[in-house]
């Protein structure tokens, strides 16, 4: 491994970033002695384009308000600011050329390391950054069609968390205290995210 910064690349929807992500970017960060990890909330994902996401700004926010403590987290507009769907490609080249004397770490959930081969220009993607997909429970790493050393895999202690379960819960009006950071539970409720749009407003948790 050469001498230079290591800098590592967490994208993500982040509607809401919960503490799957950050607990995936800590490990990662301790684990590959990366200096800093940068968050990069999507703008439209493409694999999400039939998808209902909540405002980029508010996705922005979240995770700027639930990395804040951290030193070695800072979060990147790159891909909001660029209009149309976000491609990786274009998060590491701008990311490259924000970075220039780095080597990029790219994270991954192992969930999407598998739809890797179907991403534009996979190869030149390979070529960008290191690819770390962590796993989580009731995800395995298959990395037989991948590149050799293309790919490493990192464990993620228990956390069955996603996205889409803490907005099921709001939905539900069930709490997602420790599922997510303080400043996220009472954001998502300071902005009415996640409920119903002519759901009669629940009481405050
Ligand atoms: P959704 O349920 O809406 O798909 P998500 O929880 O998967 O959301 P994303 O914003 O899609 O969150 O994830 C960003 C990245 O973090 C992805 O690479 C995803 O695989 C990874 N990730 C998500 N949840 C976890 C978790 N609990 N542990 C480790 N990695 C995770
Ligand atoms: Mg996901």
């Amino acid at each position: 491994m050469s001498g230079r910064r290591r800098i590592g690349v967490m994208g993500g929807t982040f509607d809401p970033i919960h503490h799957g992500h950050l607990v995936a970017a800590s490990e990662v960060q301790a684990q590959f002695g990366l200096e800093q990890v940068v968050f990069v909330p999507t703008g439209q994902p493409w694999q999400k384009s039939h998808e209902v996401v909540s405002p980029a700004e508010d996705r922005y926010l979240m995770t700027v308000v639930a990395t804040a403590s951290n030193p070695r987290f800072l979060v990147s507009r790159v891909d909001i600011d660029r209009s149309g769907l976000t491609y990786t490609i274009d998060t590491l080249g701008d990311l490259g050329a924000q970075f220039p004397d780095a080597e990029l770490y790219f994270i991954t959930g192992a969930d999407a390391v598998e739809q890797i081969l179907s991403w534009h220009r996979v190869e030149e993607l390979f070529g960008m950054a290191h690819f770390i997909g962590v796993t989580r429970p009731g995800y395995s790493l298959d990395s037989a069609h991948l590149p050799d050393g293309a790919v490493s895999v990192v464990e993620i202690p228990a956390m069955a968390i996603s996205s889409t379960g803490c907005r099921d819960r709001v939905r539900a009006g069930l709490p997602v205290w420790y599922l997510v950071p303080d400043g996220i539970v009472q954001y998502i409720t300071k902005r009415g995210l996640y409920r119903d749009e002519d759901a009669a407003p629940t009481a405050e948790w």
